[in-house]
């Protein structure tokens, strides 16, 4: 049983303040009543926080025109730009860095090229990207609301624990949000790069208004991200949503995981790429253009590996399907887009051939998105405050300095 935990004095104001900047957020432009009623507290404690957040310029307050005489209504809307977010993407050959704002409008990109993948290094290479997003603007630092990081592999408390990427493994039990946060003197969150990106579609893209959904990330493996309510679900030991190990082919092929027959085996970056060249190397480097290239040839070795990993991916969708009850499955990633509309055009297939009921059929919603991950990693800082903590744990690792981070302390309390 998950308890909401309790609250002292401190954490109440906090908690106060994530609720009210949620509800102008997500509702603006919004009344001062109704930000009230949707917290279930007096407009003059609504007004008490926003006075704070205005101060700031964070929130905006304009009269309403209603057309009536006498004084009129207030509302109260986001400001856009006051809030700022960094986000990065570390692959195995990059650093991809990106600066929104609250809306998640791309402000401007850099990228970086690696020549090795040792911690220390990666993160240098991190601090020089954001050093040139933040370049030349006074007001970049009180504007920026933390830096979110994704990259492959688990995390928990901001520390690598473990990672399929073989070029990674002197990562293991690297403590990440630590190191990189004081590198940078900011707020730094850590999240894997497929959960990360189906954050990003829930925050920032398709999945705006979208409750519950689960999001396939096709990367070098497949991973994913498991939204329930507008909260992204965690699990036990923070290994949810690992769709790329579902056992979709029993006794099939191998996967170093241990199991036999794992989706990802099938349906995947690296299982594509070993379908078009005939590589078992385990997880090497895989150039995307490879497939893409491969793709537009009409290369029939790829036409082959879609056939099959369509009707695999269609096994797990088939579970996650009736043991989730999602509103929309999303598809994205790495792989060419032309290729992720084909695979969920045999998915949707499959499923219409298999199920009797009509409504039942009517239920799977697939849609295919960018799947673009810098642009999640941006959205890292923002969904830790929209979602308080449940037993102390948002389900995002991060780590909040002393220094540098008065945006973040101003509207986490
Ligand atoms: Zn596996």
């Amino acid at each position: 049983m998950v308890l909401r935990r309790g609250a002292n004095l401190d954490d109440a104001k906090g908690l106060n303040r994530r609720v009210a900047f949620e509800a102008i957020y997500r509702n603006g432009p919004i009344s001062r009543n109704a930000v009230a009623t949707r917290m279930q507290v007096t407009p003059q404690t609504v007004s008490n926080i926003v006075a704070d957040f205005e101060a700031y310029g964070v929130i905006e307050e304009r009269p309403i025109h209603t057309g009536k005489k006498g004084k009129p209504a207030r509302e109260y809307t986001v400001q856009p730009n006051s809030i700022l977010n960094i986000g990065l993407h570390i692959d195995q050959h990059n650093v991809t860095g990106v600066v929104t704002n609250v809306d998640g409008q791309d402000f401007g990109r850099q990228r970086a090229k690696l020549a090795n993948q040792e911690p220390d290094y990666v993160e240098g290479v991190a601090a020089g990207i954001v050093e040139k997003l933040a370049g030349g603007d006074p007001s970049f630092g009180s504007r920026l609301l933390g830096v979110g990081v994704a990259m492959p592999g688990i995390f928990r408390d901001g520390v690598f624990l473990s990672g399929n990427a073989l070029t990674m493994t002197n990562w293991k039990g690297h403590p990440l949000a630590q190191t990189l946060s004081r590198r940078l003197g900011l707020p730094v969150f850590v999240e894997n790069d497929a959960t990360t990106a189906a954050i990003g579609e829930g925050l920032f893209g398709e999945a705006r208004n979208v409750a519950s959904y689960v999001y396939f990330y096709f990367g070098l493996g497949l991973g994913g991200g498991l939204m329930i309510n507008g909260t992204q679900y965690v699990g036990a030991h923070n290994r949810s949503a690992e769709i790329g190990h579902m056992i979709v082919d029993p006794g099939g092929r191998p996967c170093p995981c241990g199991n036999k027959g794992c989706l990802e085996r099938y349906a995947s970056l690296f299982s594509a790429y070993q379908a078009i060249t005939g590589s078992d190397t385990e997880f090497e480097a895989v150039p995307p253009k490879a497939i893409s290239e491969a793709f537009r040839s009409g290369d029939t070795r790829l036409k082959a590996w879609s056939k099959v990993a369509a009707k695999h991916l269609y096994t797990g969708i088939n579970i996650l399907q009736n043991v989730i009850d999602p509103e929309v499955i999303y598809l994205g990633g790495q792989l060419p887009k032309e290729l992720l509309e084909e695979l969920g055009r045999s998915v949707l297939e499959q499923h219409q051939a298999s199920q009797k009921d009509p409504e039942i059929s009517a239920r799977l919603q697939l849609r295919v998105v960018d799947g673009d991950v810098a642009l999640g990693a941006a959205a890292l800082p923002l969904s830790t405050l929209l979602n308080p903590p449940v037993n102390g744990h948002t389900g995002l690792d991060y780590v909040r300095p002393t220094e540098g981070s008065s945006l973040y302390n101003l509207l986490a309390g």
